[in-house]
């Protein structure tokens, strides 16, 4: 893994076909939404350049090569993508890895070109001076859903928990989501990815790296019932005491904040003192008669007890919800979650029920 220092504000933006500019992260876009995704990987060979395949339209497949680097570095410089997109004016970037959701206003959408996009990327990238940069912008819809897949496998290889939390001494929190939930932290385990997808070997190699300001390192100090000392303390400071106590494996009491990108929520199912987990597609009532989206207005940027935003990489945690009885208590779940949990853990799955198969 590279040592060198990546400081964010040496990054070259300069570019004149769009306005680029800090102050359009957290802007408010409405107009078109493109369905997105986003790799950086490390390749022996690379072609310097930029490579087009398609025309705009909805989808947006952004694959970054580099060369000399290593897969750990890689996946700390993919957090650089969305920090550059969303300082174009009129677009906005959310969400990671394959659940990337672009939305350009109309007004943008009219002059902006992939050519464009194209050149700021490699610009941006090669001013990192670490190696050969390719960006391969892929808006042709056949070939964008086989690199998805193909970027899918990448991320899901680079999630494997190496290291418990006993194991280590630090764990790593990010605010990037204040932008638009001011005082909202996760805590980041290599047993308890970010409910966005973000692992600690990420959040850890661009914490060192310094690719992207919204990392830092939290000592997680003693751990009692539970909890850390460590954590509780840069929590409450973060939160300007608004939450003092997490549980980092628990949904049911001091859960942790949910933010932004959730990939999925957990929610208590009182009556039957159980889980469901619902994800981001599924857009039918869940048991307790809400869909995601209004459980995620409910809970989001706060402790909500009883419910938690996590990711799909979380279902494979050895503590996943450990602290309610983790996958004893589980007995509901949506289509996607339950064809994700099946291919890892077949005992888990006999008395879980299945939500419907068409959601929409
Ligand atoms: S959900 Fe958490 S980890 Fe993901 S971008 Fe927001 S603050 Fe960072």
């Amino acid at each position: 893994m590279i040592e060198r220092f990546v400081d964010p504000k040496k990054i070259d933006l300069s570019i004149d076909c769009i306005e680029v500019d800090e102050s359009y992260i957290g802007e408010k876009v409405s107009g078109k939404n493109l369905k997105a995704f986003e790799l950086v990987e490390g390749k022996e060979n690379v072609k310097d350049g930029v490579e087009i395949i398609g025309k705009l339209e909805d989808v947006l497949g952004i694959i970054i090569e580099i060369s000399g680097i290593d897969d750990l570095t890689a996946s700390a410089l993919e957090s650089l993508i969305p920090e550059i997109m969303n300082r174009i004016k009129g677009l906005r970037y959310d969400f990671r890895k394959e659940n990337v959701v672009i939305t350009i206003s109309e007004e943008l959408f009219e002059k902006i070109t992939l050519d464009c996009i194209g050149k700021l990327l490699y610009k941006a990238f090669n001013s990192l001076k670490i190696g050969k940069v390719h960006v391969k912008l892929i808006a042709d819809r056949n070939r964008f859903y086989k690199e998805l897949a193909k970027a899918y496998k990448i991320h899901k290889n680079r999630e494997m928990f190496r290291v418990s939390e006993e194991e280590i001494e630090d764990f790593y929190g990010c605010i990037s989501c204040q932008v638009n939930l001011p005082n909202h932290v996760c805590i980041i385990t290599p047993e308890r990815p970010s409910p966005c997808g973000t692992t600690w070997r990420e959040a850890k190699a661009a914490n060192k790296l310094g690719i992207v300001e919204y990392y830092f390192k939290v000592e997680k100090g003693r751990k009692i019932n539970g909890e850390f000392e460590g954590v509780n303390k840069k929590v409450s400071e973060i939160s300007d005491g608004k939450v003092n106590r997490v549980k980092l494996h628990s949904a049911l009491s001091y859960p942790p904040l949910t933010g932004l990108y959730s990939e999925l929520i957990v929610f208590y199912i009182p009556e039957k003192d159980g889980f469901g987990i619902v994800d981001r597609s599924y857009k039918k009532k869940t048991p307790i008669g809400l869909t995601f989206d209004e459980i995620e207005k409910l809970i989001v940027g706060k402790q909500v007890e009883g419910f938690v935003g996590i990711s799909y990489a979380y279902l494979k945690s050895p503590k996943f919800l450990i602290d309610d009885k983790g996958w004893n208590k589980v007995l509901w779940v949506t289509p996607n979650v339950y064809s994700y949990i099946r291919n890892f853990n077949k005992a888990i799955i006999k008395n879980i029920e299945i939500g419907f198969e068409n959601s929409k």
